[in-house]
């Protein structure tokens, strides 16, 4: 139970999710394991809004979580949403086992622009950071920096770093002690 689990679904880039799973690996010092790419969430979409209800997705994530992970964070390309919002990055279980990232918002290509893998590579490893964060107990921060920062646009993802404070990096560290994985640099 030492390893994080990232579950890519169609559309996700083979290397973009191998710069995460890098970027992870040595951020947080756990092994991370890349599984292979599993299909749309279609039991998730809903026509009225041609969304993706997100709380399914994350159903169904915790439901098929392997217990040799530690946590499994589920990367989509759709856009996902809970009701009442318009849409959301991603979503999460608090001080739980899985937790989602929506890429589709996080492109330029969304927003009318010309694509820019590494800003999307930094972009998704930044909501990767925050939704696992949530997993681990810790809830949103005051701090513009921190990446447990609450951000409802990309500009707000692109002005936070990748970091957690150092209230939050103390409490993930004790959150990690108590669940015995080993965070020494
Ligand atoms: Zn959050
Ligand atoms: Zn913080």
């Amino acid at each position: 139970m030492t390893n994080i689990y990232i579950e890519p679904y169609d559309g996700c880039e083979n290397d973009i999710m191998n710069g995460i799973a890098q970027k992870l690996m040595k951020t947080m010092n756990i092994p991370v394991k890349l599984l292979s790419p599993i299909e749309n969430p279609v039991y998730a979409f809903d026509p009225d809004r041609r969304q993706y209800y997100s709380t399914k997705i994350l159903r169904y994530i915790v439901n098929n979580h392997n217990n040799a992970a530690l946590r499994t964070i589920g990367i989509v390309n759709v856009d996902i949403f809970i009701p009442i919002l318009t849409y959301v990055f991603g979503e999460a279980q608090l001080d739980g086992r899985a937790a989602l990232v929506s890429a589709a918002r996080l492109k330029q290509e969304y927003y009318g622009l010309g694509p820019d893998r590494e800003l999307l590579v930094e972009r998704l490893f930044k909501e990767v950071m925050h939704e696992l964060g949530h997993t681990f107990g810790l809830t949103h921060c005051e701090l513009g920096s921190c990446v447990m920062h609450l951000s409802n646009n990309v500009a707000g993802i692109d002005r936070k770093t990748a970091n957690f404070c150092e209230e939050h990096r103390e409490q993930l560290t004790k959150k990690l002690e108590e669940l015995e994985i080993p965070n020494e640099k």
